[in-house]
């Protein structure tokens, strides 16, 4: 295979966990052609934006081209989706080209660098290709939530194949996503090494997870312990981010939940419009079991699931290693609501006043819980409420009052708030007005797989810059037409 000269990688996942890497070569388009390249990512790595332009460059995107020291593997995992276990799961259609140690970095952070649409491993559920309109998909989401300051995978490149892929009728454009993530670590990669019966192989997962995740565990008494101790913080601190975005996953299986504590796997994901605990966009998700509001819950039941891997780990009798599980898991729940309150304050700018004014926990969730009552009742637009309740703290309350029907008006919660007197620029600073709307992803999908990437890239610019409309760009603020069906993510893969 020609070499890309251009970048290094590590195999460090392929070589001190043998048991779960199976060596696998990318499969090799004809004609592959770059679609999306994210620059700022690509130099942020020390890899040079023009030489992944050229043709070894692509090559080296989609895995035909190796860096020095890459062994591209498939990752086997195990996993609960949608609560049924499965032994092994695994990359089906994906591959770890290896670690890329980031340049400059005082802490010698490693990111994985990923393929997905790249073939059929030993792992394949299906045809091991990806369609272009979802990976542009994890283009979109990642980027969007980047910007918003929430933990994420990122696209570095998608790279069209030329070759067509098939789904249900359809015959589309088919593509390879390059993702880079912090790892691709899992809760199903545990639950793969605790159920092949092999602790040492555990125990050395752990000891890898440490290193890459959790440096400062690294010599812990108890490693188990403390990677479980930072797993239920990043992972609250993630879906506490998540709910205050109003992102749902759509997808939150156990093979979807990373150790890192980062949003990996865009499939059928979305932004909340109207603010709705039980929304639901997935269209395989009939139960609503990953509805918005469960996500904290179901994050919980994942990080147990986790737990339960490292058992053997955490102490010799069964039941002090349980006992030990519980008192980590029981700090999730606490973990989760201060960085949710956290977040309301700052989004209520009122991180100060609240201070200043003694406000206690229980005081904020009554504001909280009135405001989001509200939201809910009447059907208000998350993501622009948050924009005009920032209006209302300059003194303009009419486009807030607005959203309510009729009659209808505030709560109580509304004049307490007031009487904080909420800082209107910071508020600004951490409530987006563009996220990557429903009405607006399909359609911007969709045209870029017939060939108009055009409302895609423009969209995606939108999106990075999620604090502020670019002039022209209103039309990416907006809520969705008025009387828009409820709508639905198809699975599309
Ligand atoms: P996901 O639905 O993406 O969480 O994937 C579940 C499992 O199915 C994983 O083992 C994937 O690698 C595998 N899989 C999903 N799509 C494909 C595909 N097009 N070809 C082969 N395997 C796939
Ligand atoms: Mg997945
Ligand atoms: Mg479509």
């Amino acid at each position: 295979l020609p070499r890309f000269a251009g970048a290094v990688l590590e195999s460090a996942f392929a070589r001190r966990l043998p048991e779960m890497a199976v060596p696998f070569r990318a499969a090799r388009p004809e004609s592959p052609e770059l679609v999306e390249l994210t620059e700022p990512l690509a130099r942020e790595l020390g890899l040079d934006p023009a030489a992944l332009r050229e043709e070894r460059g692509v090559r080296f995107l989609i895995g035909n081209a190796l860096a020095a020291g890459s062994v591209p593997v498939a990752q086997a995992y195990a996993g609960h989706q949608f609560g049924g276990y499965s032994p092994r799961l695994g990359d089906g259609r994906a591959l770890l080209l290896g670690e890329i140690a980031v340049p400059g970095d005082p802490t010698a952070r490693r990111v994985d660098l990923h393929l997905k649409g790249s073939g059929r491993t030993p792992f394949a559920r299906a045809d091991g290709f990806a369609a272009l309109g979802p990976m542009l998909r994890e283009v979109l989401f990642g980027e969007a939530m980047h910007a918003l300051g929430v933990p994420t995978s990122r696209a570095l490149a998608v790279v069209a194949t030329g070759r067509r892929v098939r789904r249900d009728a359809e015959l589309l454009p088919g593509a390879v996503l390059a993702r880079v993530a912090a790892s691709h670590l899992r809760v199903g990669s545990f639950q793969y090494a605790r159920a092949s019966g092999d602790l040492g192989l555990l125990a050395r997962l752990v000891d890898f997870a440490i290193e890459r995740h959790v440096p400062e565990g690294a010599g812990a008494e108890l490693p188990a312990r403390a990677l479980l101790a930072a797993t239920v913080r990043a992972q609250a601190d993630l879906v506490a981010r998540w709910m205050l975005v109003g992102f749902v996953h759509g997808v939150m299986n156990t093979d979807n939940t990373t150790i890192s504590g980062e949003t990996i796997d865009y499939g059928p994901c979305a932004f909340i419009d109207a603010y709705d605990p039980e929304a639901v966009f997935s269209s395989i998700d009939h139960g609503g079991r990953y509805a918005y509001g469960r996500q904290p819950g179901i994050a919980g039941w994942n990080l147990t699931r986790f737990a339960e891997t490292l058992l053997p780990l955490l102490a010799p009798e069964p039941e002090a290693a349980e006992e030990i599980a519980l008192a980590e898991l029981g700090r999730y729940p606490e973990r989760f609501t201060a960085s949710w309150d956290a977040g309301m304050r700052e989004k209520l700018g009122i991180a100060e006043a609240a201070q200043r004014a003694g406000m206690g926990d229980d005081a904020l969730a009554e504001l909280t819980g009135g405001l989001l009552d509200d939201l809910r009742t009447h059907r208000i637009d998350y993501t622009l409420a948050f924009r005009e309740l920032a209006e209302a703290a300059r003194g303009d309350a009419a486009a807030f009052r607005a959203r309510y029907p009729g009659t209808a008006a505030p709560g109580a919660w509304f004049a307490r708030w007031l009487a904080l007197d909420p800082d209107a620029a910071a508020m600004d600073r951490v409530n987006p007005v563009v996220i990557p709307r429903n009405h607006l992803v399909d359609p911007a999908l969709d045209a870029a797989e017939s060939g108009e990437p055009g409302p895609f890239r423009e969209l995606l610019a939108a999106v990075r810059t999620p604090f502020a409309v670019r002039p022209g760009g209103e039309r990416f603020a907006a809520g969705p037409p008025p009387g828009a069906p409820r709508h639905v993510t198809f699975c599309g893969t």
